[in-house]
């Protein structure tokens, strides 16, 4: 077990595109909280939006702001009310390696009463209980950070703390393949080979699915096409839908999963999706997008949106440590948290084949 400090370094945020590593206070863990050392912390694609300002008030919520949360680390201290459950005590026992998660829902509402927890009707009220950690609660670019028990899990045997803080993009894109429905025999399509489009491929692969079909471009497509998916490079082909038609008998996909979030990709999913097929849409668009509901109606579709990673840590990381899902390639880069400008660079430009970028506090 690391002895805890009182105080840690962290990397501040002071406001828009102003941050510091700075000593500040250690947090201590409450009711159901643990205290975590951070070994592991990777940049998510939200991260950079958060560090230039870009949702005022909301993420972070207020300044000076501890970002992050997509991390592993190891548990170093229990909440003392949790000490009281010897089953709880020795699940989260000081030294159990664990991997993080953002979400943490309030736990009463109707949402989290059936599991729904990152749509949470009581989002943002911390005195609800609920946590959205690295948004709007402390987050993991840190030495430590304090998290509910619901938002950690043990890191099985053989994974690393690197993997663990790939549980962001993995879970995302499990909980994507579930909401699509994706069983035996399934031809799916992907638009978007980044982390959670790479994730996406293997999980559907892991779930039944006869072809997965990658849509994208460059390295990160031929990254895919390397690991075994079917590609459909928007480069090289005048008509990417008619190609997704051609590979399945003239259909579509029975599901897609688009995960880039951007007009162009959007247009495509819908088109080289089956009639009465599954749209999931885990891409995140910035800007407002154009759809034709006409021809979405017409065609029966199931779209289906995605927040987060609800209940899939566990299974996840179980088909990483048997070896199905990988995230060798995936993970690229690791900096230490002192060279966190550097670290953000590499991957908003994506220097030298950048895709997951990993901080060591
Ligand atoms: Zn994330
Ligand atoms: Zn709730």
């Amino acid at each position: 077990m690391t002895a805890v400090s009182p105080t840690m370094k962290a990397l501040v945020l002071l406001g828009p595109d102003r941050f510091e590593i700075l000593e500040v206070p250690a947090p201590k863990p409450v009711g159901d909280e643990v205290l975590c050392r951070v070994k592991a912390v990777a940049i998510c694609g939200t991260d950079p939006k958060i560090v230039a300002g870009k949702f005022p008030g909301m993420w972070p919520p207020s300044y000076p702001f501890i970002a992050g949360h997509e991390w592993a680390g190891e548990i170093v201290e229990l909440a003392e009310s949790l000490q009281a459950s010897a089953k709880l005590a020795a699940r989260f026992a000081p030294g159990t390696r664990v991997a993080g998660e953002a979400h943490k829902g309030c736990g009463i509402c109707s949402n989290c009463m059936t599991g729904h927890y990152t749509v949470c009707l009581n989002y943002g009220d911390a005195a609800s209980g609920h946590r959205h950690y690295g948004f709007t609660a402390q987050g993991a670019y840190a030495e430590y950070i304090v998290s509910s028990i619901r938002s950690v899990t043990p890191l099985p045997e053989g994974l690393t703390y690197y993997d663990g803080a790939m549980l962001d993009s993995a879970g995302v894109a499990l909980h994507g393949v579930q909401r699509g429905r994706v069983t035996t025999g399934d031809a799916v399509l992907v638009t978007g080979p980044g982390a959670v489009g790479n994730f996406s491929f293997q999980y559907a692969r892991a779930s039944g699915a006869r072809m997965v079909m990658m849509l994208g471009r460059g390295p990160r497509l031929q990254q895919a096409v390397d690991m075994g998916a079917i590609g459909v490079d928007y480069e090289q082909t005048d008509d990417p839908v008619a190609r997704v038609l051609e590979l399945t008998g003239g259909i579509g996909a029975d599901c897609t999963i688009e995960c880039a979030g951007m007009q162009q990709a959007i247009d495509w999913a819908i088109k080289g999706t089956r009639k009465g097929g599954r749209l999931v849409m885990a891409g995140l668009p910035t800007q407002t997008i154009e759809v034709p509901w006409g021809t979405m109606t017409l065609a029966e579709l199931d779209v289906l949106g995605v927040r987060a990673n609800p209940n899939t840590a566990a299974p996840a990381l179980a088909l990483m440590a048997n070896g199905i899902v990988t995230t060798k390639g995936i993970h690229t880069h690791t900096f230490p948290l002192t060279q966190f400008g550097e670290a953000l660079a590499t991957f908003v430009e994506r220097r030298d084949g950048a895709m997951k970028v990993v901080l060591e506090p």
